[in-house]
């Protein structure tokens, strides 16, 4: 089940330029950074959302590429599930095209997988299942 939006995928160029932007002019704050694979993060809380702004490490990476595309800006969206190898297998059944069959390793510990934007109307969606708290 999709509980909210966990946070929306922004693709930028200079990490460190946009951040200021954020914290400078939108006042709001970044609450931490994290490096996955070739992918730089920083995380800005908005409400009970997020905004993740992403910067690729490498000129190769999927994210250097998405931008030499189609420039910077909204990357995908990441809606949080309880249950994210269940919402894969459901979502599997009524015909989506996964990228991840089997959820990845994401940020925070969490759990996560991406879906084909082919089967979405155009949207990178990731789902999420943060780290359970014990
Ligand atoms: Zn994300």
């Amino acid at each position: 089940m999709i509980r909210k939006i966990a946070h929306i995928g922004v693709a930028v160029k200079n990490i460190e330029e946009a951040e200021k932007f954020y914290e400078e002019i939108l006042s709001l704050k970044v609450s931490d950074r994290e490096q996955l694979r070739e992918i730089k993060a920083s995380f800005i809380p908005v409400g009970d959302t997020a905004i993740e702004l992403l910067q690729s490490t490498t000129p190769e990476g999927v994210l250097a590429k998405f931008i030499e595309k189609k420039g910077e800006g909204i990357q995908h969206i990441a809606y949080q599930v309880d249950d994210i190898e269940k919402t894969l297998e459901g979502l599997k059944e009524k015909g989506v095209s996964l990228i991840d069959e089997q959820p990845r390793r994401g940020a925070h510990h969490s759990k996560v997988a991406f879906l084909n934007p082919k089967s979405t109307y155009g949207v990178l969606i990731e789902l999420v299942e943060p780290e359970k708290k014990s």
